[in-house]
């Protein structure tokens, strides 16, 4: 009997539309140039990966040359290409990162596991495979964590976050094959994408101080730095602004314990879907006003409409089994 294999991306993709996932995960079409959320998780989440070797004293490449790699290959693109991700697209991920590692800087995790693979039988033909972002402990009450980076634009608050519960599915399948070492619960690590603004000197050489101006202490004060400002006047200033960047560029949300429920009904779904999923035949569109972010927007309207999709499809994909992927959310 063959064995199915099951995991989260997919499942997302299919919820959202059978086609999608029919073009990815059945005739495992990828896009030959990534669109740039894409590429910006993916990036993040090799840094975050170095971040956690290193920490466990394992050979890890240093965040400068991992950035240093993907500046070689931006410098390689055309100029139509380069305008796609911007000019200040890595520069942007790097004052992410920045911001990622001060922040973080003493945050007392011991790294047990860094993008750790995964399997448990679901179903006699069904088998659930997945990544692991990290496995942490914390050193002030010796807690396990399964640990699940998130990039986002901006940071979801708890409704946003009730619809991504895949990480209480790792949860179950981690305690479920490691039961002499189970977790305590999960941590949802999110990153912004949209680095803090660097304020704008006005035309009297001051800093703006504007009251919605989204940025950070750090940022702020390391322009005042640069523009060698006298600090005393931004006083106030940089107070609010320190009370205000809590959170709002990186946030650690913890759930220790999920109940029992909870988890069994984010199992059960998962495991239903992915029935249905691959049971299917046929994989209708379910067309709505976002197919015009969908990755297969161009291919899928020249199929429907019975134009020459083979040109698009052999110009703009390659054929290749998806691994994993680390694409921002908005
Ligand atoms: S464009 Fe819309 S209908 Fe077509 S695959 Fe994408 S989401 Fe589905």
């Amino acid at each position: 009997m063959t064995e199915l294999i099951t995991g989260f991306s997919m499942v997302k993709t299919y919820r959202r539309c059978p086609k999608a996932y029919e073009y990815k995960y059945v005739r495992n079409l990828q896009k030959k140039k990534p669109a740039p959320p894409l590429i910006r998780g993916t990036i993040l989440h090799e840094l975050l990966n170095s971040r956690a070797l290193r920490a466990m004293k394992r050979p890890a490449r240093p965040a400068r040359s991992i950035l240093a790699d993907y500046e070689k290959q931006y410098g390689s693109l055309f100029r139509e290409e380069q305008e796609v991700y911007g000019e200040d697209f890595l520069p942007n991920i790097g004052r992410v990162w920045e911001g990622y590692e001060r922040t973080y800087i003493n945050d007392g995790w011991k790294y047990e596991g860094t993008e750790e693979e995964i399997e448990t039988q679901l179903t006699p033909t069904i088998k659930y495979h997945g990544t692991l972002d990290k496995r942490v402990v914390t050193q002030k009450d010796g807690r396990r964590w399964i640990c699940d980076h998130k990039t986002h634009k901006t940071i979801p608050d708890e409704e946003q976050r009730f619809s991504n519960f895949q990480i209480l599915f790792y949860l179950w399948a981690w305690n479920r094959e490691h039961p002499q070492e189970p977790a305590d619960g999960i941590i949802w690590d999110y990153l912004r994408t949209k680095p803090p603004t660097i304020p704008e000197q006005l035309k009297n050489g001051q800093l703006t101080q504007r009251a919605n101006l989204d940025t950070d202490y750090e940022t702020y004060a390391k322009e005042l730095r640069r523009l060698r400002l006298d600090p005393k006047p931004y006083e106030i200033y940089l107070q609010e602004l320190k009370k205000r960047s809590v959170g709002k560029f990186y946030q650690r949300i913890f759930l220790p314990a999920p109940s029992k429920e909870l988890t069994e009904n984010v199992v059960r779904d998962f495991t239903q879907t992915s029935q249905i999923m691959h049971g299917l035949k046929v994989y209708p569109r379910n067309t709505t006003r976002d197919c015009s972010w969908c990755e297969f927007y161009r291919l899928c309207g020249a199929e429907l409409r019975g134009l020459d999709y083979k040109f698009i499809e052999k110009t703009e994909f390659i054929e290749q089994t998806v691994k994993e992927e680390f694409s921002e959310e908005s």
